[in-house]
């Protein structure tokens, strides 16, 4: 009988524990074992690798954070500790891996699959930063966290007259940073994507306040630069009271969306098809809301991209 693996990797995301149970059901229900790797990379190699069933993923689906639990594993680049990993599945006769994490964790899925271990990527972070698919588990739940955290600030932006600078998470992407900030109404979007001329951003903030705007939101992406760095710059060329607001942590947990719970559960179990129909070394996602699968050097093939429609609508809406 085939053996499937599950782990998660990288950034934890809300939406990985929907995905895992949806790998463990799906493989159930075609009467295939199925094994929880817990911790991650780490846990191939340390041979933390325990048979899961029906019930050990019962009430999860709710749930942020990841119940097997992730790691870094930085020595898995090298080929000696990856073997080791191999030989762990290999002596539970776990020939199949669905790997749900980010862009280094596929990079780590990649060189599984090419040495013997059949891998299925599923795109679980909240930067939205993966191709091959229209989102990321996690990024709809980031998102709305976002939204409320930059409605509550705006009603103090307003009632003291300030300007705030939200630093929002994303890594080199910018994707979070945008949709927040047309969600959120805010009046400037900084993302790595697109250079921005603080000068001009000044200019902006002025001529807002001289048409009698009571208060000025900026969202950056951690991507450009840190809130203080903004509030810096800002400070070159404008005169004006801000505040700054970290988001951190707060981002990345809590319950996560209907979008991610549905986007997690048919990627989790379209990737128990695909390993049941013989295709590996792909990453699985939705595109134009069907299901998709994506070879992994034509993920890394080219960097993330923005959608640039929606970044000048921000600019057009926020004059
Ligand atoms: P994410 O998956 O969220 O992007 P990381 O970039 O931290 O998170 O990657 C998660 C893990 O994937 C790393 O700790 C490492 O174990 C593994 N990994 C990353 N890059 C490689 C690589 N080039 N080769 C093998 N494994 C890698």
């Amino acid at each position: 009988m085939r053996k499937i693996g599950v782990l998660t990797s990288g950034g934890d995301a809300p939406g990985m524990n929907a995905a895992i149970r949806a790998v463990v059901r799906k493989s159930i229900y075609e009467g295939v074992e199925v094994y929880g790797v817990f911790q991650g990379y780490q846990g191939l190699v340390t041979d933390n690798i325990h048979k899961l069933e029906l019930g050990d993923v019962g009430d999860i689906i709710q749930r942020g954070g990841t119940k097997l639990y992730s790691a870094r594993c930085p020595e898995f680049i090298e080929p000696a500790v990856r073997q080791k990993a191999i030989e762990n599945l290999k002596a539970k006769g776990i020939d199949s891996l669905v790997v749900i994490g980010g862009d280094g964790s596929y990079r780590g899925a990649q060189r599984l699959d090419e040495e013997g271990i059949k891998t299925i990527g599923v795109p679980g972070t909240i930067d939205n930063d993966i191709n091959g698919t229209d989102y990321t588990i996690g990024f709809d739940t980031a998102l709305n966290t976002i939204i409320d955290a930059v409605d509550r600030i705006r009603d103090t932006a307003t009632s003291h007259e300030r300007t705030f600078i939200i630093e929002v998470m994303g890594r080199d992407a910018g994707d979070l940073a945008l949709w927040a900030g047309v969600a959120g109404g805010a009046e400037t979007i900084l993302i790595p994507e697109s250079p921005s001329d603080m000068k001009e951003v000044a200019e902006r903030i002025e001529s807002g306040m001289s048409r009698g705007k009571k208060h000025s939101i900026i969202v950056v992406a951690e991507g450009v630069m840190s809130a203080s760095q903004c509030a810096d710059e800002l400070h070159k060329y404008i005169n004006v009271d801000t505040r700054e607001s970290v988001l951190g942590h707060m981002q990345r947990g809590g319950k996560p969306t209907g979008q991610d719970r549905v986007l997690a559960s048919r990627l989790g179990a379209f990737a128990v098809d695909l390993l049941l129909d013989g295709v590996h070394g792909k990453a699985v996602g939705t595109e134009n809301n069907k299901l998709s699968a994506t070879r992994f050097d034509k993920v890394f093939e080219e960097s993330h991209m923005i959608d640039e429609g929606l970044y000048r609508l921000s600019r057009e809406l926020s004059i």
